[in-house]
């Protein structure tokens, strides 16, 4: 059978478990041979004992923890071509002609770069003596699929990042808490929340959270945003309510592209409404701890979705990302996605968020 290999890069996501499972056994039931790699790129270009077969009990009772059980890392290595050429023969040894990678917009560019230079890294390994012409030739075509493995869902041509609805989940609970203990004493609270680019995990726990107000990338605040905060404020405690949540992203800005911190925003209250005011920030709580139903499944069916498309794929096929697309499992050229969310970040660092919103809501 076709040697598979599934790995995560980048940062860790709940949901990533799912997706290397599925991966394992839906290629051990169409008679593949699996390998999981360890520590992502590193392990690929470090070898030995970081590349093993899987089988069907060695993904058993991880759908329900969070993070990877295979590690993931940042690989300096890789990024260099001696590196790559390292991966490529640590690749050719195991008969590894499939790659699964599960991770950020970084990880899915070095795959494809990978896969656009397989071909001259397997001259330059046979010119080496390091392979031999017939390996050269046996294992010419290197297949691609990627999965993205993201708590932001920040990344175009999907609906949903793996791991999103974890962290969603993660920070509802967190806001469910410190209502209580905000209405107990009548405080107002701001929590900082994940998010550089993308405040997605901001509105959408603002909305859920019944918060009184929201800093995000995309709708950087206007020049009288403290005014408008305070106003807003004042309303909600003189209509009776005991307590304010404020949200903020992580990168939060305002339209001169200054970041807005929670600290500024507490000082704003503390100054001008003397209310008593704390920060929460949630850090890496977000990231951690179960993924959610849904990101299991998420994580299923696109493992199980590349394994498919990675079977059918023939020398022409492109690599190809496996999307959320309204409730169907779809393929979508992965350079495509890369190219776009690259316009995404170019556009916020130019200051043109409509025009990001615009991009990122087209993929
Ligand atoms: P996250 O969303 O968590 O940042 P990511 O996949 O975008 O995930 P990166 O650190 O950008 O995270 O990339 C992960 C790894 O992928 C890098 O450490 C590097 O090994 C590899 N990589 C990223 N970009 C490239 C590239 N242009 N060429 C080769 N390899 C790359």
């Amino acid at each position: 059978g076709k040697g598979i290999a599934v790995f995560t890069s980048g940062g860790d996501s709940q949901g990533m478990n799912a997706a290397v499972r599925a991966v394992v056994r839906m290629g051990i039931y169409l008679g593949c041979k699996v390998y999981f790699i360890r520590e992502g790129y590193q392990g690929m270009v470090d070898g030995g004992e970081h590349i093993i077969e899987a089988n069907w009990s060695s993904v058993s009772s991880i759908i329900h923890k969070g993070g990877t059980i295979i590690g993931s890392a940042r690989c300096q290595d890789f990024r260099e071509r001696q590196g790559r050429l390292k991966a490529a023969k640590n690749l050719v040894d195991k008969g590894i002609t499939n790659l699964v990678v599960i991770g950020g917009d970084g990880s899915l560019t070095g795959a494809d770069l990978f896969r656009q230079e397989w071909s001259s890294l397997l001259e330059e390994l046979v010119k080496n003596k390091e392979i031999t012409p017939e390996q050269k030739e046996k294992y010419r075509i290197l297949q691609i699929a990627g999965l993205v493995g993201s708590i932001d869902n920040d990344f175009c041509g999907t609906d949903m990042t793996i791991g999103t609805d974890s962290a969603l989940h993660r920070i509802i609970e967190a806001i469910d808490a410190i209502v209580s203990t905000a209405y107990s004493h009548q405080r107002t609270f701001i929590m900082e929340v994940m998010g550089r680019h993308c405040g997605y995990l901001a509105l959408v726990a603002a909305l859920t959270g019944e918060a009184d107000f929201v800093f995000i990338p995309e709708w950087p605040a206007d020049s009288n945003w403290k005014d408008v905060l305070c106003k807003k404020l004042m309303q909600e405690r003189t209509a009776g309510q005991r307590l304010n949540i404020i949200i903020v992203a992580e990168g939060a800005i305002d339209r001169n592209g200054e970041p807005i911190t929670a600290e500024m925003i507490k000082k704003v209250v503390v100054d001008n409404l003397h209310q008593d005011t704390r920060i929460t920030v949630l850090g890496h709580v977000q990231r951690g701890g179960r993924p959610s139903a849904f990101d299991r499944i998420l994580g299923s069916r696109m493992g199980a979705e590349a394994v498919m498309a990675l079977m059918e794929a023939d020398e022409k096929t492109e690599p190809c990302v496996i999307s959320l697309d309204g409730n169907q499992a779809v393929r979508v050229p992965l350079m495509q996605c890369v190219k776009q969310t690259k316009a995404v970040a170019q556009a916020m660092a130019d200051k043109q968020w409509e025009k990001a919103v615009q991009l990122r809501g087209k993929s």
